[in-house]
């Protein structure tokens, strides 16, 4: 297959896409799907079958032999199983088939993918259901077709189902907002998503060598090298030829996919760089996401190298996150967090942003629990990423702007304006709000939210429903309250004041890795859920499961089997950390230190009987032995602690949290510290400095 050469022929080449689907479907189906994905109505099967085949022939021009139901279990990656086209036809040969109830519905034997004990009392059968709304693509001759995934009974055991609901539901709330400020065009309001990513590249040969990046994908050991990132050299910093070919590629493979790959730069540590693509609708941003991740590890193949996505690969340097850009539009085209020119444009754009003020307060919690698990642990609070108190950045002019409103002053415009707060006058709000603040969790910037506490591996779905919900349970609040007003504006003033007066304490414009900030939110009385140990549990607090349950995104029982899974997920994470650990100590660490120390003392036995000075052997294999040993002991606790891991998820958890992480510390200090007094030659794997600074 070739491949075109510009950029525009490029792009989406290898998307069934709605351009693709206007010249090989019949207008009546063209329609349909069209109505479907813009308004929510089904599709029948006989659409289904032309859709089928249209997909069907043009995969096969591809040179498409095998279609895949492609599905996002709650691993946290995607998931896929193989049917080729091919169906008997007489005289011993096959024809290429694809029918409207294969596009349709799919049955993968899905009896290992974790369901939080769903499926247990059902059967374990999974189902998939094709998604229309994000397109089916190729990759490896083979034809994608996004889908649901679920329980016999109808469960979802997906990441991608509760984002579609949670997308329906912010719609039909935002809508009622809409219609009392007189808009009755818009038909769908669609919660956008941009997100940023981060990732590591080294070198594979180096990655081959350690075992710890292999099995957890970061370093379980590894001193601090002399050079870390203080110059902060790296940043934005000119990309090796190396990087640059590597970005080049995995631009192109993207482009092909329909993925908006936009921009890329290095980041703050040196060895990682960011891939940011341009916002689309939350589903198709969350498939895209998936595939970007994926790309970037396989392009790094080619490369000679290995894209690391780990929270945390190597202590001391920072971290990677993901930032989430999140919005709501509507299909008419407007951005409802964008400021307006007229006071009813503000006053609109007021109410949402009171909205997500007072979501974000009430469910700060449940947030926090979004980004929680074992790598995110790593980063968040650490001075590097956002604390792990939730707050909202909304730079010095909004800010302005709602103590006026709270205050019932005058706000002043930097001397141009002076504007009445009055019952019916809104302030003209200033519309290129380009604030930055770096440290801040949930930080607003001119039309957008950039939730920035997402870790670099996590699937965004999990944040984006939640956004999607909390802002479905304030509008409806909202909604609720002002269709029955009698005075509308004088509702909407006294509302937009009172919400910003009550939910203040969830807005924070100064520094957050500042720990005088962590006392000042104590005193506001925010959450500090410091670990996943402490976050994970609001999954299934009253308030949160009450949330879900009445907006339809999950019931009881899928909520609950989601924590249960994130819990048992942790564990499991810390425990395979925990036992490479052992292993490589066991296997590689404490035979060659014991070889170092033993040659040191051979040296300084043949340097005595020479007479010969021998301080520096004698001193350096006498302080390895002592650590050595204190290593075997540290890793004999280690390996008894594991023996003992509570069965219930929630204890199990906290006992990794608490015990577990506790000794692989102290494990790793002791090692880290052997690695500085050890002979480059005898140290069994590669160290910082190869790893960081090779690429
Ligand atoms: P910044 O300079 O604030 O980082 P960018 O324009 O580079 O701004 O945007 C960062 C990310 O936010 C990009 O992925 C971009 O596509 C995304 N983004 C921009 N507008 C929106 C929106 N309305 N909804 C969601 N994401 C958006
Ligand atoms: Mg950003």
């Amino acid at each position: 297959m070739s491949t075109p050469k510009h950029l525009p022929e490029l792009f989406g080449s290898m998307v069934f896409n709605e351009d693709t689907m206007k010249t090989r479907l019949s207008p009546a189906s063209y329609k349909a799907w069209k109505k479907c994905i813009s308004e929510g109505t089904s599709l029948n099967l006989s659409i289904a079958n032309e859709i089928a085949e249209a997909m069907k022939q043009w995969a096969v021009e591809k040179g498409c032999t095998h279609f895949t139901h492609w599905f996002q279990p709650m691993t946290g990656v995607t998931a896929e199983k193989h049917d080729s086209f091919i169906s008997p036809a007489a005289g011993g040969k096959v024809i290429m088939e694809f029918s409207g109830k294969e596009l349709v519905r799919g049955e993968p034997d899905a009896s290992s993918f974790p369901s939080g004990g769903l499926r247990a009392t059902f059967e374990a059968r999974g189902y998939t259901a094709w998604d229309p709304t994000s397109f089916a693509f190729i990759k490896d001759d083979t034809l994608y077709i996004p889908t649901l995934f679920f329980s016999y009974s109808g469960e979802a055991l997906d990441k991608k189902t509760p984002l579609l609901r949670s997308m329906d539901e912010v719609s039909r709330q935002a809508i009622r907002i809409l219609r009392l400020f007189g808009d009755t065009e818009t038909k769908r309001v669609t919660a956008s998503v941009g997100p940023e990513q981060e990732y590591f590249l080294i070198d594979k040969d180096l990655y081959a060598e350690r075992e710890d990046l292999r099995l957890c994908g970061r370093t379980l050991f590894g001193a601090k090298p002399p050079k870390g990132q203080e110059l902060e050299d790296h940043y934005f910093g000119a990309i090796r030829p190396r990087v640059a070919s590597y970005m080049k590629d995995l631009d192109e493979e993207l482009w092909k996919l329909g993925v908006l790959s936009k921009t890329k730069h290095n980041e703050v540590a040196p060895s990682q760089h960011e891939m940011a693509p341009i916002f689309s609708d939350a589903n198709t941003a969350c498939d895209h996401n998936q595939l970007t991740m994926e790309m970037m590890k396989k392009v790094a193949e080619r490369h000679d190298l290995v894209c690391l996505l780990h929270e945390k690969p190597f202590a001391g340097v920072n971290g990677s996150g993901k930032h989430d850009n999140w919005s709501l539009g509507t299909d008419t085209g407007k951005n409802l967090f964008k400021p307006g020119s007229t006071p009813s444009q503000n006053a609109q754009f007021l109410l949402f942003l009171a909205a997500f003020i007072k979501g974000v307060d009430e469910y700060q919690e449940f947030l926090r629990a979004t980004v929680a698990f074992a790598g995110n642990d790593h980063r968040l609070g650490a001075q590097e990423a956002p604390p792990a108190v939730i707050s909202i950045f909304l730079g010095d002019e909004l800010n302005a702007v709602m103590e006026s409103i709270i205050n019932g002053t005058q706000y002043t415009d930097a001397g141009k304006r002076t504007l009445e707060i009055g019952v019916d006058v809104l302030p003209a709000i200033p519309q290129d709000n380009t604030d930055r603040n770096r440290t801040s969790p949930m930080a607003f910037t001119g039309n957008k939210f950039e939730f920035r506490m997402l870790g670099s591996s996590q699937s965004i779905s999990g944040p984006n429903i939640a956004l999607n919900t909390i802002m479905s349970e304030e509008l409806e609040q909202f909604a609720d309250k002002l269709e029955k007003a009698k005075d509308f504006q004088a509702e909407l003033q006294a509302l937009v004041r009172q919400t910003l007066t009550e939910h203040q304490r969830i807005v924070f414009n100064g520094n957050g890795y500042d720990d005088a900030w962590i006392a000042e939110a104590k005193k506001r009385g925010l959450s500090n859920l410091t670990s996943t140990a402490d976050a994970l549990p609001a999954y299934l607090d009253e308030k949160n499961v009450k949330l879900f349950v009445k907006h339809g995104i999950y019931t009881k029982g899928e909520i609950e089997a989601r924590a249960e899974i994130h819990m048992e997920n942790y564990t499991t994470t810390i425990s395979i950390e925990a036992n490479t650990m052992v292993d490589m100590i066991h296997h590689q660490l404490l035979p060659a230190v014991s070889d170092y120390a033993a040659d040191l003392c051979a040296r300084a036995e043949s340097k005595k009987s020479m007479d010969v000075a021998c301080k520096y052997e004698v001193s350096t294999a006498g302080r390895i032995a002592a650590l050595t040993d204190t290593l075997l002991e540290q890793c004999e606790k280690l390996e008894k602690d594991l023996a003992e891991i509570p069965s219930s998820s929630e204890k199990a958890m906290k006992y990794t949290h608490e015990i577990l992480m506790s000794d692989m510390k102290a494990a790793r200090a002791t090692t880290d510290e052997l690695e500085t007094l050890t002979d480059k030659e005898y140290w069994p794997f590669p160290v910082y400095s190869d790893l960081l600074f090779y690429v």
